[in-house]
């Protein structure tokens, strides 16, 4: 039944549940930070920045790449939970970058889904282009506040520093 494939982290919760901590922390970031990062398995953005539950607001995709959707999130963060500087996270040996979305489009239609014709999957053939547009795209929307500094790093997956590529 695959229902039980769930069951692992079901069970898993109950027992986060039974002693549970973080009630009553207020959603506002306490560190008034955003950063969007990478939805890769990797990183873990809190701890790596010395945050905790509270302290700040995390957006994550594939390639953590400023989407439509990305500043929709850092629009209300900026103006409903606090959020006064943000950072765009991109990281080394991403599946998104040295690639093309013609390439990611050939392998879907190949193995069947032909609707992949029609997508864009922001893939990041040359990464420090892709970091720039981005930290362009957050400082160049109109919602958000022109004096929240954005900066654009790249985490290291082997070694876990963080390099700052575009300051603020
Ligand atoms: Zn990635």
């Amino acid at each position: 039944m695959i229902r039980r494939m769930f069951d692992d982290m079901l069970e898993a919760n109950r027992r986060y549940a039974a002693d549970f901590s973080l009630a009553g922390i207020p959603a506002r970031a306490a560190k008034e930070f955003a950063l969007v990062t990478c939805m890769d398995s990797r990183i873990e953005p809190l701890a790596m920045l010395g945050l905790g539950p509270g302290d700040a607001k995390i957006v994550r995709n594939a390639g953590g790449r400023v989407t439509p959707d990305t500043l929709r999130s850092l629009v209300l963060a900026a103006h409903y939970l606090g959020v006064r500087r943000i950072a765009v996270m991109q990281h080394t040996d991403c599946a998104m970058a040295n690639r093309t979305d013609d390439e990611f489009r050939s392998d879907l239609v190949a193995g069947g889904g032909d609707e992949a014709e029609d997508w864009e999957f922001l893939a990041m053939p040359d990464p420090d282009r892709a970091l720039r547009r981005d930290v362009d795209a957050v400082r160049a929307c109109t919602l958000i506040p022109s004096d929240i500094p954005v900066e654009g790093w790249r985490y290291d997956v082997e070694t876990g520093e963080i390099r700052r590529i575009i300051p603020a």
